[in-house]
Order: C-alpha cells, then sequence, then structure tokens
C-alpha cells in the first residue's frame, strides 16, 4: 500500500522537502503568498490582494493585511477605521457623511460608488459617488448623486494647511475601507460603518478643526 504524500501546488514540493508542513495544499514558504480575504472567503495571491481587490490592503507599516475583508483586523484596527473615516468626514463635510449612509442603507456600494482612479503606485485620486438625501428622478434610483474626486495633491494640501505630515496615512484606512464596502456581502462591516457615521453626526466639535474647505464637484 502506497500512502500519497501531499505537495504543495505551487512549488510542487511535499513537506519533507520544503522542511515544514503542508497546509491545505501549500507549504509554509508558498502560504506567506497568499492572504486571505474574509469577505469571498478564498486564498488571494499577495499581487491580486495588493492592487487588483477592493476588500483589503496590505499595511507595510504594521505587517497587516486589513480593511473589510482583511485577515489580520483587530480590535484596534476597528477604533483606527472609526478615527479615520470621522477625519475623512471632517474634511468632505457633513453632506459626504450623510450621502455614504444613505448609499450603505440603499445597497448601492462597490466600485461604481468608490474606487481608485489614475495611478497605480499609491493613489492619484478617489473617485466617490454616491447617493445623496434630496430626491431627484434625474439622477440613480430617484436621489441625487453627491460626487466627487479626492485628489491626492488635495490630502497633500490639506497636510500643509493643518499640519498633519501624515495625513495621507491617517486617511487610507477610511478611504480603504469604504472602497470595500460591497452591500449583501459585508453586512457586519456595513452596520459598523453606519454606526461609526452616527457617532460623527452626533460629536458635538470636529476632530480637527476645518474652515469651508472646497465644496463637492456636482
Ligand atoms: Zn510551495
Ligand atoms: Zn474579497
Amino acid at each position: 500500500m502506497t500512502v500519497e504524500v501531499e505537495a504543495c501546488r505551487d512549488c510542487g514540493r511535499t513537506a519533507e522537502e520544503s522542511n515544514g508542513e503542508v497546509i491545505d495544499g501549500l507549504c509554509d514558504d508558498c502560504a506567506s503568498n497568499y492572504t486571505y480575504c474574509t469577505v469571498c472567503k478564498e486564498d488571494l495571491d499577495r499581487d491580486t490582494a495588493s492592487y487588483r481587490h477592493r476588500h483589503l490592503y496590505y499595511d507595510c507599516e504594521r505587517g497587516k493585511w486589513l480593511g473589510v475583508g482583511g485577515q489580520d483586523m483587530e480590535e484596534r484596527d476597528y477604533d483606527v477605521v472609526r478615527d479615520s473615516l470621522h477625519m475623512l468626514c471632517d474634511f468632505l463635510g457633513g453632506d459626504f457623511a450623510l450621502a455614504l449612509g444613505i448609499t450603505i442603507r440603499l445597497g448601492e456600494m462597490g466600485f461604481e460608488a468608490v474606487h481608485f482612479s489614475g495611478s497605480t503606485f499609491g493613489y492619484d485620486s478617489v473617485f466617490i459617488s454616491l447617493s445623496g438625501p434630496t430626491p431627484n428622478p434625474k439622477y440613480r434610483n430617484g436621489y441625487k448623486l453627491w460626487m466627487r474626486f479626492l485628489y491626492g495633491s488635495e490630502i497633500e494640501s490639506w497636510s500643509r494647511q493643518f499640519d498633519i505630515p501624515d495625513l495621507e496615512e491617517q486617511l487610507t484606512p477610511a478611504i480603504q475601507w469604504i472602497i470595500g464596502l460591497d452591500n449583501d456581502k459585508t453586512p457586519e462591516s456595513n452596520e459598523k460603518t453606519l454606526a461609526w457615521l452616527d457617532e460623527y453626526m452626533r460629536r458635538p466639535e470636529p476632530a480637527i478643526l476645518t474652515p469651508n474647505l472646497a465644496p463637492p464637484y456636482r
């Protein structure tokens, strides 16, 4: 009788050959090239996960896969997303917070609502198109759209104006988070976001004092 030895599906080595274990078809070395998306419930190679998948992103500084589908999300990472979202709301205004909540409730988040555009090296701009509070038959589902390109250069100028040198890093958790919200596929994350937005709306003071920043492009 022969015992079948499981080989790694990527490099073809057996556990003995790779001096480790082969778990779920991958040896230790190859497993480190993958990360798990908790939304799609599948393994993604690092390249896809980093650049071609909306649900998660790699935080180089902390060495963790974060975002709506990030396998390394811990309680304090959610706190970071909440604070980051509140900051983003301060910069984009109450209309943004309101429209984001409406869009989540309507189940209209996803690529068409929020995505990166421009450069693949970091982001050039973030396209945001949300359902607004004023019914208008001209627009999607009868709702007015809250639409805006958030440019990297704009974040840079805010960063100088408010003397927050790492502003882009501070806004990244929120931006990556809203990009990953996926309606029926992310019910818990949607609920969390709605609670954070509610918290934001009820807060007496903004996190930072912003004078009237550029109004959204309509
Ligand atoms: Zn392998
Ligand atoms: Zn996914």
